[in-house]
C-alpha cells in the first residue's frame, strides 16, 4: 500500500460579509486578482490589525502583503486558515512523530483497539528494494507478526469468560485487541485525519520536511506541499521540493526575498 493524501476541507472566504464590514466602517478595499480564499483571509486578517483599507491601503499585492507579514513574524494571521487532510498508506512510525505536533493541529487516527488489524498492511521502507536480504527479513518479520496477531486473537476467544468477567462486550473486545496489538510493529499501516492551520503547517514543513534520514516524513511533507502550493501559493512560496541523490523529495526553504511575488 502506498501513500495517498485526500484534501477533504479547505478555507472559505465570505466576501459579501466582509464587504458589509467595510461598508459599515465606511471604507473600501482594493482586492488583488487571481488569489485563493486562504490568501484573501490572511490578507484581510492582517489588514484589520491596522485598518489598512481605503486611503490607508498600501499598493502591495496580496502576495507581497502576506510575505511581508511572514517576514515581520506577524504569523498569527496564518492561523485563520485550516485544511483537513486524510492520510492513508502511512506507517504508525510516521504518525507517532506527526502527533507530537501540539500546536495548530488536530488528529483523528484509526484505533487499533476498536479496529481489528487481522488484515493489516505494513508500510515497507522504499530503500529496502536496494537490499534484497534486508527486504526478505523485513517481509518475513511482518508476515510472522500478522500470523501471531491472528493466533493471539483466536486464542483470546474465551477472554470474556476467563478474565473479562462482567465486562461489557465492547470493553472485552477492546481488551482483546489491546493485547493483540501490542505486538504490531511501527510499520503497521494506519489512517489519520489531520487538520492544521497554515502557521502550523509551515512549522511542520520546515522542521520535518528536510530530514535526510527520514524518507517517509519527507515523502508526506512533499505531498502536502504540492497541495498547499495550489491552495495558497503566497503562504508557501518560500518552500520548495528538491530531490536527493536517491530521487526522493526533500523540502527546502528559501529566503522570501528571493521568491517571485508578482501576482
Ligand atoms: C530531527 C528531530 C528529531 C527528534 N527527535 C526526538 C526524540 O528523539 N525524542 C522525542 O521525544 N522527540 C523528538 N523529536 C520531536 C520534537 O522534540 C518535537 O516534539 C516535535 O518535532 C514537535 O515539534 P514542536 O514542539 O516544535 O511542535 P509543536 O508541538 O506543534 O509546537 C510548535 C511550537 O510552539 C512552541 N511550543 C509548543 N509547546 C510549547 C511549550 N510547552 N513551551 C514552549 N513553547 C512551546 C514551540 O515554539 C514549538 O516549536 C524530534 C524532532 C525532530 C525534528
Amino acid at each position: 500500500m502506498s501513500l495517498k493524501i485526500y484534501l477533504v476541507s479547505r478555507p472559505c472566504f465570505d466576501i459579501d460579509v466582509f464587504l458589509s464590514f467595510l461598508y459599515d466602517q465606511e471604507t473600501s478595499w482594493t482586492r488583488s486578482t487571481n488569489i485563493t480564499a486562504p490568501e484573501e483571509i490572511v490578507e484581510t486578517a492582517g489588514r484589520v490589525c491596522y485598518m489598512s483599507f481605503g486611503k490607508n491601503q498600501s499598493p502591495k499585492t496580496n502576495a507581497e502583503y502576506i510575505q511581508h507579514l511572514i517576514q515581520m513574524e506577524h504569523e498569527s494571521v496564518l492561523e485563520h486558515v485550516n485544511w483537513s487532510f486524510l492520510l492513508t498508506g502511512v506507517s504508525r512510525a510516521f504518525t507517532h512523530q506527526l502527533v507530537r505536533h501540539r500546536v495548530g493541529f488536530a488528529f483523528s487516527q484509526l484505533s487499533q483497539q476498536y479496529h481489528d488489524e487481522k488484515d493489516a498492511e505494513f508500510i515497507e521502507p522504499s530503500q529496502l528494494k536496494e537490499f534484497p536480504n534486508a527486504q526478505a527479513a523485513w517481509q518475513r518479520a511482518v508476515k510472522e507478526v500478522k500470523e501471531s496477531y491472528n493466533e493471539i486473537l483466536k486464542s483470546l476467544e474465551e477472554f470474556e469468560t476467563k478474565v473479562g468477567i462482567g465486562m461489557q462486550k465492547r470493553e472485552s473486545r477492546r481488551a482483546i485487541h489491546s493485547i493483540a496489538r501490542s505486538i504490531l510493529p511501527n510499520a503497521t499501516e494506519t489512517k489519520i485525519f489531520v487538520t492544521a492551520n497554515a502557521r502550523a503547517l509551515r512549522h511542520f514543513l520546515k522542521i520535518r520536511g528536510s530530514i535526510p534520514g527520514d524518507q517517509e516524513m519527507r515523502q508526506v511533507s512533499a505531498e502536502l506541499l504540492k497541495y498547499l502550493k495550489v491552495e495558497a501559493p503566497s503562504i508557501f512560496c518560500d518552500f520548495d521540493t528538491n530531490l536527493l541523490p536517491d530521487g526522493s523529495p526533500v523540502i527546502v526553504q528559501v529566503d522570501m526575498a528571493d521568491t517571485s511575488t508578482s501576482k
